[in-house]
């Protein structure tokens, strides 16, 4: 880190897509970005196989697509919102062109657009089939480099934020063995990512552990739609962790889901078949695994010998857990994947906090609602992360101090709060079995509620360690939002109550003090519905 580096005016929390963009996008202003692993690892979107959905085939409008967003969002997106994220989309896909994100073409130079599932057009540009993120991460993270006014600190995670009369003061980070740093800022930005390392089984990267949004509810800040988590369809079952994915795009060329019979387990249950809304073959992936099917994705005819020039990154993910994707069906499990909930923002990613935005998986806009459409997350990464950069230009509270601030220095304090003991591993095993098991595609009262309890307890045993506290209260957080919304829409599926119910059709806010209150409610014994 440079030694004369003069102010911490905007620190970036979190080097994904949403977090790089926001940096760039703010050139030349100075920005600090601190991020929890070396630039390009630790992020999902390094790990992005399908691409980010833009109107940009003739014949495609943003209107169709933001038609298309909202139609899976089951009720409860934000139009407004949508709207902005698909009209900005075309534009935001020629600055990633701008910074060199080599996208696929045609043979006429156009670019190549590919079909995912819930989408009405062809729209979603790629590279090299199934390698986006890896692409447009690295071409980012050159610009990045190539920037004097961007200071990167790498391997220090964010963990607390300090405020004063519900503005932001700056950023409490630590490293993995302890070493302390305070980032003085009245205008920070986290774009930390997802969730999915909550749970057991996930496609994310071990980063994506929720932290974030529970230091933004520490705060004082409203978080939005938590019980929505989607799980993706096909996750390679090979028992690694994370589960590496398969993406949509086999099935948008045809692959088919079959179960050990060979039988076509989808065509039956949805017009769309294995093109079907995410959540409804997710469950029916869970179900013929759970009733002892089994569960595969079949690209043997519609991929077959291609396998490794079209889906070079699945190939090996395959190759390295011994299948032959040309020759034999992928073994396949949902896995969560991408969280629709988060932190609560505006349509230029302001939270509820003064000081304090959100842009990336980590927020929540509304731009989901109940369940993410394939390829709009990437899309949603940088269409609100040129907004936030828009706004912060224009409304950046400077310090009065010019100069670096003395408490800008490591310090060996505070160890106990972060380093993870094996009791804190086997409780962390433990709350991701929990979430697994009873949060996950398929929920109930009891469950949540057992859920809940065991949750509670750990966290009142780690209410004293950062890492352990941030995470349960983001676990505790999704499993009570879970427990309220007593109805089924789009990625949240409750066997007690396995319809939509009209007067759930809307999103849900909370802060950490009502959690804190349901969470009581839902304990004492006896309790009966909320509604
Ligand atoms: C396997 C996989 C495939 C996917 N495929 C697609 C796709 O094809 N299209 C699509 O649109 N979406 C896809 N998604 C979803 C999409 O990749 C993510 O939603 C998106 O990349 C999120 O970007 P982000 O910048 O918000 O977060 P991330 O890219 O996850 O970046 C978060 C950053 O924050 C850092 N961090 C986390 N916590 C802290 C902390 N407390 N302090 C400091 N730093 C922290 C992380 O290390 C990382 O640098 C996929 C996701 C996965 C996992």
């Amino acid at each position: 880190m440079s030694s004369d580096w003069q102010q911490n005016e905007i620190v970036i929390v979190g080097a994904g897509l949403a977090g790089l963009f926001v940096a760039l996008k703010l050139s030349p202003t100075p920005v600090t970005i601190v991020t929890s692993a070396p630039l390009g690892k630790g992020a999902s979107s390094s790990w992005a196989q399908g691409g980010i959905a833009a109107a940009i085939e003739k014949g495609d409008t943003a209107f169709a697509h933001a038609m298309d967003t909202i139609a899976a969002g089951a009720g409860i997106v934000n139009a407004h919102i949508a709207h902005i994220l698909t009209s900005q989309a075309a534009s935001r896909v020629e600055d990633l062109l701008s910074y060199g994100t080599p996208f696929d073409r045609n043979l006429e130079g156009d670019l190549l657009l590919s079909q995912e599932a819930a989408h009405s057009a062809r729209r979603v540009v790629r590279v090299k089939g199934d390698k986006a993120g890896w692409a447009i991460m690295k071409a980012l993270i050159s610009a990045v480099r190539a920037k004097s006014n961007i200071q990167v600190i790498e391997g220090y995670t964010a963990k607390k934020l300090a405020t004063k009369n519900n503005a932001i003061t700056g950023v409490h980070c630590w490293t993995g063995k302890g070493q302390h740093l305070f980032l003085r800022s009245r205008n920070v930005v986290l774009a930390a990512g997802g969730i999915g390392a909550l749970y057991k089984i996930t496609t994310n990267p071990k980063q994506a552990n929720g932290e974030a949004l529970a230091m933004a509810a520490k705060a004082g800040a409203y978080l939005a739609d938590t019980e929505f988590v989607q799980f993706h369809p096909t996750a390679i079952n090979a028992d690694t962790d994370p589960a590496p994915l398969a993406t949509e795009a086999l099935r948008g060329d045809g692959a088919t889901l079959i179960n050990k019979n060979g039988t076509r387990f989808m065509a039956n249950l949805n017009t769309d078949a294995e093109l079907a809304p995410r959540d409804i073959v997710a469950r029916a992936v869970f179900r013929e695994n759970r009733d002892g099917r089994g569960a595969f994705l079949d690209c043997r005819d519609a991929i077959g010998a291609d396998f490794e020039t079209l889906f070079p990154s699945v190939y090996k993910k395959c190759r390295d857990a011994g299948i032959d994707p040309v020759t034999e069906p992928i073994p396949v499990a949902p896995a969560a994947h991408f969280h629709m909930g988060g932190i609560h923002t505006d349509a230029f990613g302001r939270t509820t906090l003064n000081g304090l935005w959100a842009c990336g998986e980590v927020a929540s806009s509304g731009a989901h609602g109940a369940n993410r459409l394939a390829s709009n997350s990437l899309l949603e990464a940088v269409v609100f992360a040129a907004r936030v950069a828009e706004d912060l230009s224009q409304n950046t509270v400077f310090s009065t101090a010019s100069k670096r601030n003395k408490k800008d220095q490591i310090e060996e304090i505070d160890r106990a709060k972060v380093i993870l003991s094996n009791t804190h591993r086997k409780d962390i095993k433990e709350m991701r079995e929990l979430m697994d098991h009873y949060v996950a595609i398929e929920r109930n009262a009891q469950g949540l509620k057992h859920a809940l309890a065991r949750l509670t307890q750990m966290a009142t045993k780690h209410r004293n360690h950062l890492t352990l506290s941030n995470m349960l209260t983001t676990a505790r957080i999704i499993t009570i939002s879970a427990l309220m919304r007593e109805e089924s829409r789009g990625g949240h599926y409750r066997t007690d109550f396995d319809h939509p119910r009209k007067e759930w059709a809307h999103r849900t806010y909370i802060s950490l003090e009502q959690a804190e209150q349901a969470a009581r409610d839902f304990l004492k014994p006896n309790r009966g519905s909320m509604q």
